[in-house]
């Protein structure tokens, strides 16, 4: 039993205060105040105090659904340090992550794993979707390797956060036995979705058939890693929007990256996000990595290699923004944290009147709920209690201070608390500091 006052739930009710009533881990009453409360019952929220009281006063602060991070790689995350991309291509950090996953014992995956999960955790993500490397013609002692620590840290996670698992085929050819066993493995494996990278491929339409022929016969979404590309040539995403309306799949297919799509000619641009609205789909970008690894190429002027992140909202197609690669051959920043990730979203789509920064937020809790499926979702009465609080007041709060301090709560309980103080030289400063403070404590 949680009894929260002073609530804001912004995305909801931008200036409102909310009570808000929490039993066996939902949501059983959230209602509207008026005004502020004062009430002694209600002890202010600090870090001390969580997991023992009952009735808190948050003093205003922001609640948000726990964050849907839809699109990482735990496997590849913090793995850097072993694996260099000194040219900060896509292709050196394929070609060298390829070559040392031979390496990688599980025990190292899943530690690596943990810790980017954590890390996720205590930044207010509560849900994780994971992309996991699955390259078919690998023995399978190396193969089932990043797949098997994937699946225990879910589980082992489990009481705290959920996890998403999505093997990301690559090498499948239909016709080898042995190939289509060691996928059929992976399947059985729990997994959430089926992923892949077809425009990578040697024939992208032959393992595009094959991919939507198994999730089709597994009865499992789709979620592909699509035209990563700066060449406006690549287009496998025209075939891929066909299949799913062939193969039925509206609403189960998600395409990630969709990079190519911000350097081809404006006709092109609009029949392809005909055909993705008309099939339905979801998309995903993933900033950092694209700003990091696309435009290698130019001189001068470089493109920026995300995809068309205000076009396709425009076309009311769903869009979500995720972190794809942290501390990785792939990306070398970044600390798990969505706040990070849509800030930067903010940025590089041109995302800061009102509206849009309530926007940012969605791409980073309802959207990405929706896009994999995620029920009962949402701060609503009857609804799992997951969610964050942060040190701010209001939206533009969020994307100016980026709150370090985040009060994480699901699955019944208090997950994590980070909390920051600041220390100023004397009494005098301090005073004038919480002076123009609205928070208290
Ligand atoms: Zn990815």
């Amino acid at each position: 039993m949680l009894h929260l006052i002073n609530v804001r739930l912004p995305i909801m009710h931008d200036h409102a205060l909310f009570e808000v009533k929490i039993s066996d881990g939902m949501y059983t009453s959230i209602v509207l105040q008026n005004g502020y409360l004062e009430d002694d019952d209600f002890i202010p929220l600090h870090a001390e105090i969580l997991g023992r009281e009952t009735f808190l006063d948050v003093q205003g602060r922001v609640l948000l659904p726990g964050f849907v991070d839809m699109h990482m790689h735990l496997d590849k995350a913090h793995s850097l340090p072993q694996v260099p991309n000194i040219s900060g291509t896509l292709r050196e950090a394929v070609e060298n992550y390829s070559a040392s996953i031979l390496s990688f014992p599980e025990e190292e995956l899943r530690q690596r794993m943990l810790k980017t999960a954590l890390q996720a955790l205590a930044n207010g993500t509560t849900t994780i979707r994971t992309h996991i490397d699955f390259n078919c013609s690998l023995d399978e002692d190396v193969l089932f390797r990043g797949i098997q620590a994937a699946v225990e840290v879910r589980d082992e996670l489990s009481p705290y956060m959920d996890i998403q698992v999505v093997p990301l085929f690559s090498s499948i050819n239909p016709n080898d036995d042995l190939v289509m066993k060691k996928i059929k493995r992976a399947i059985d494996m729990e997994i959430d979705a089926i992923g892949g990278c077809p425009h990578l491929a040697p024939n992208p339409k032959l393992e595009i058939d094959t991919l939507f022929s198994l999730a089709k016969s597994y009865n499992k979404p789709l979620d592909l890693h699509v035209d990563e590309s700066d060449d406006p040539n690549v287009d496998t995403i025209i075939y891929i929007a066909e299949k799913t309306l062939d193969y039925r799949m509206q609403r189960k297919v998600v395409v990630g990256h969709l990079c190519s799509l911000a350097g081809m000619d404006e006709g092109k641009v609009q029949k392809i996000l005909t055909l993705i609205k008309k099939a339905e789909m979801g998309v995903v970008t993933l900033p950092a990595a694209n700003l990091y690894l696309q435009g290698r190429q130019d001189k001068g002027i470089v493109r920026r290699g995300v995809t068309r992140i205000r076009e396709i909202q425009d076309a009311a197609i769903p869009i979500a923004t995720a972190s794809d690669n942290v501390h990785d051959p792939f990306h070398p920043f970044g600390k798990a944290d969505l706040l990070q990730i849509g800030l930067l979203t903010g940025y590089v789509a041109h995302m800061g009147s009102p509206s849009e920064q309530r926007q940012l937020l969605r791409m980073i809790t309802s959207i990405p709920a929706r896009l994999i499926g995620k029920m009962k979702y949402g701060v609503e009465e009857g609804n799992a209690a997951n969610f964050v609080l942060l040190n701010v007041q209001s939206v533009e709060e969020i994307w100016t201070e980026i709150p370090e301090t985040r009060f994480v709560f699901a699955k019944h309980r208090w997950v994590s608390v980070k909390e920051t103080h600041q220390r100023l030289a004397d009494n005098n400063l301090t005073a004038l500091w919480q002076e123009n403070q609205i928070l208290i404590g």
